[in-house]
């Protein structure tokens, strides 16, 4: 009865902790701005179902919650948003949708997307099979920009599409074209129409009357806003202006605004004096609104400009400590997500890519030491499908006989997902679990999947070194960071940081000389990107990076005390007078030694058995082994307290619950005994008494 009670108790701690992970929340939320979230049940109905009557297009944002650039950008999407998503509302939709998340991944795979953000446009009534059309990305830095980036793509869509497709209710972005005072009433309907009319006369390529115009396309019932263009000349112009206005108006700089009232038919001339110099729209928009309509949204007036400082997270929080542990479900985490999810993302695989998924199973089962044999079983079979697989679809492509829609594609994806699905069930793969020392600190920093993908790819080119220095067989090849650069240029998700790395891995082949340069050569790239992240919008303020290690926590790795600044990762040899190499790699070999790595509580652990034999051998042989402080207790975001200790060699089957169980039932089962023994002592005086009533003696 103990040890079933004892088994439910621990079945019942793993189960809580299954699932998909908490950390794996949106960078946008419907509460921020209003903006729609989509996933991949709802997606087809919003995008075809919704917009069926031909009123608005669609501007969908496909994201991905771990990229760092996605993060940066989220701050400045989301004051587009809410300087649009109200104003412009009679034309566009807008909405998000997170590929980072598991249950988008279908959403993801039918619209192909490839790079993070995407920024995806879907024009009026759109169908069933449109994927729609990507928006153009550019460096913008403020919601200004982007706003004019989408006025000017807006304005071009009215170039390409017949005017008579363009819907009614829409801003009429076409110039009006009149040669004198005359002709613009009439156009205008000025007798019959009581609207106020303004009229922004600006240079051919200027965006700011669209913008106007859209800012206010939800009120055409109180204000009408057309656009003129210049002219070599601006004959025309001068011929609408009253005579007493025509010499000042030389002098007036586009673009200037003529303002009808149509009860005194007066054409006023507002000139740029009265808009701000560097007006984005929201300062003219906010005067318009005061003057010509009643009811335009108030709280959006009060928006600030965008201020890029402005959109940077509270700096004042509580800094917190990196964690020093490793943990095994952080790592299964990793391998989960890139295998099941990152890689599946894609709709096929070509030739390029099949190989490098194959080449990093082969360095996962080499290198990594899985809890359960299962799991590296599930690992060697997947890879023996994807081979079989890849070079069967090469021999039909060649041959023309392929069923892949192009003869590059060698592995359909989904033909992948439900082989893996497969032998999930039949070998085993971990669940995704919650985070533990890539667990997120601040919200909208998710650190998660980047973090345990570094860890893993440092475990693996530690596993990887100490296992040439076993077998003493060096073929020069290092795989695992090969596999590593190639994962990370094909697969990862966040684009720009793909595009980094594959550029700072182009000289691999001539930088890895000795058997220990990809431990090194890691640890360098990693301090480099650190060093470009720092004081980025995607680094969390309460994690702030950092070199690593840093002095207090390894002071032999330094030749001396480095400033702290990070400033000498950017100079590519200013670093080597500070760290002593020879011991940053006995101090990562042994941080990163699998012998620290703690053991996930809720898989079954098949390391007991082949922990044993491996006591016998030195974790490595070093003179001085390096000391690692267990620093980490600051960081409070750990769902379980570690099991083990620091290179801890043969791990316990019992977690601290089962202890704490084992413990209760020892007290809850004396405290029975006693209970049982004292109500037999009392029985038995009763009975001893009931018998002396009839007599008997007593008999000792
Ligand atoms: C290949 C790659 C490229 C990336 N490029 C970008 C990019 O261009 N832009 C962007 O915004 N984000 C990028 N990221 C994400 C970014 O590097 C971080 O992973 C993310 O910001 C989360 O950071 P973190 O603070 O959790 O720690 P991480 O930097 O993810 O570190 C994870 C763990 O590694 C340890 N560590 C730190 N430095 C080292 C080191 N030098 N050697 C050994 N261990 C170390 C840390 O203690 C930490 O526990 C990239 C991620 C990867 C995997």
């Amino acid at each position: 009865l103990f040890l079933l009670l004892l088994s439910l108790s621990s079945t019942t701690t793993n189960n809580l902790v299954q699932g998909f992970p908490a950390s794996s929340s949106s960078l946008y939320t419907s509460a921020d701005s209003g903006v729609n979230i989509l996933y991949t049940t709802n997606i087809t109905d919003f995008i075809v179902n919704q917009h069926q009557d031909g009123r608005k297009i669609q501007f969908i944002q496909f994201f991905n919650t771990y990229c760092g650039h996605c993060q940066a950008f989220a701050p400045l999407f989301k004051q587009f948003l809410q300087s649009t998503i109200h104003r412009w509302s009679n034309v566009v939709d807008f909405a998000v949708l997170d590929c980072a998340n598991e249950v988008n991944a279908d959403a993801c795979r039918h619209y192909n997307i490839e790079l993070y953000p995407t920024l995806r446009t879907f024009w009026l009534r759109p169908k069933l099979t449109d994927l729609g059309e990507d928006f153009p990305l550019h460096h913008w830095t403020s919601a200004a920009d982007l706003r004019q980036s989408f006025i000017g793509w807006l304005s071009d869509q009215y170039e390409k599409h017949n005017i008579n497709d363009i819907p009614k209710h829409w801003p009429n972005f076409l110039p009006l074209k009149v040669e004198n005072k005359e002709q613009l009433f009439e156009k205008l309907d000025i007798d019959n129409d009581h609207r106020p009319v303004l009229i922004i006369v600006e240079k051919n390529d200027s965006l700011f009357g669209q913008e106007l115009m859209m800012n206010f396309s939800l009120h055409t019932n109180e204000l009408r806003i057309f656009r003129m263009e210049e002219s070599s000349d601006n004959k025309h112009l001068l011929q609408l202006s009253d005579q007493n206005q025509s010499n000042a108006l030389e002098k007036i700089s586009l673009p200037f605004l003529y303002v009808i009232t149509p009860e005194n038919h007066q054409i006023k001339v507002i000139p740029k004096p009265i808009m701000s110099d560097e007006d984005d729209g929201i300062f003219m928009t906010k005067l318009i609104a005061k003057d010509f309509v009643k009811n335009y949204d108030h709280e959006e007036m009060n928006l600030k400009k965008t201020n890029d400082d402005e959109t940077l997270p509270d700096q004042s929080t509580v800094v917190v400590k990196y964690s020093t542990r490793i943990y095994m479900s952080d790592l299964h985490n990793a391998i989960r997500y890139a295998l099941f999810h990152e890689v599946p993302l894609k709709q096929y695989l070509n030739q390029e890519q099949t190989n490098s998924l194959i080449r990093l199973l082969n360095v996962l089962y080499e290198s990594f030491r899985f809890q359960n044999d299962k799991t590296k079983q599930f690992i060697k079979h997947f890879h023996d499908w994807l081979v079989k697989h890849s070079n069967r679809n090469a021999r039909s492509s060649r041959s023309g006989k392929s069923s892949l829609h192009n003869n590059d594609m060698v592995i359909d994806t989904k033909d992948m997902l439900t082989t893996m699905n497969m032998y999930e069930e039949y070998y085993h793969f971990p669940e995704q679990k919650p985070w533990k020392a890539c667990a997120v600190i601040s919200d909208g920093y998710h650190r998660s999947y980047p973090c345990s993908l570094w860890t893993l790819f440092h475990v693996l080119t530690v596993a990887e070194y100490r296992r040439t220095l076993q077998t003493k067989q060096w073929l020069s090849l290092h795989p695992t960071l090969y596999a590593m650069r190639e994962y990370i240029r094909n697969f990862f998700g966040c684009t720009e940081c793909s595009m980094h790395f594959t550029k700072m891995s182009s000289m691999l082949e001539n930088e890895l000389t000795y058997p220990n340069s990809s431990v090194l050569w890691l640890w360098r790239a990693h301090n480099r990107v650190n060093a470009r992240l720092k004081g980025s919008r995607s680094e969390d303020p309460r994690l702030p990076k950092r070199q690593f290690p840093l002095y207090n926590e390894c002071n032999e790795c330094y030749r001396k005390q480095p400033p702290d600044d990070l400033n000498l990762w950017k100079n590519s040899t200013k670093y080597i007078e500070y760290y002593d190499e020879t011991k940053i790699l006995q101090f990562l070999v042994n941080f990163y030694a699998s012998e620290r790595i703690i053991l996930d509580d809720s898989e079954f652990n098949d390391q007991q058995q082949q922990q044993q034999p491996q006591q016998k051998q030195p974790l490595i042989d070093f003179d001085h082994p390096i000391m690692i402080t267990d620093n980490d207790d600051s960081v409070t975001n750990h769902a379980t307290k570690p099991r083990s200790k620091i290179l801890m060699l043969v791990s316990s089957p019992f977690t601290q619950t089962d202890i704490n169980l084992i413990f209760v039932f020892y007290v809850v089962s004396i405290i029975l005994l006693l209970s049982i023994f004292v109500y037999v002592r009392s029985r038995r005086n009763i009975f001893h008494k009931v018998f002396n009533l009839n007599g008997k003696q007593r008999v000792y």
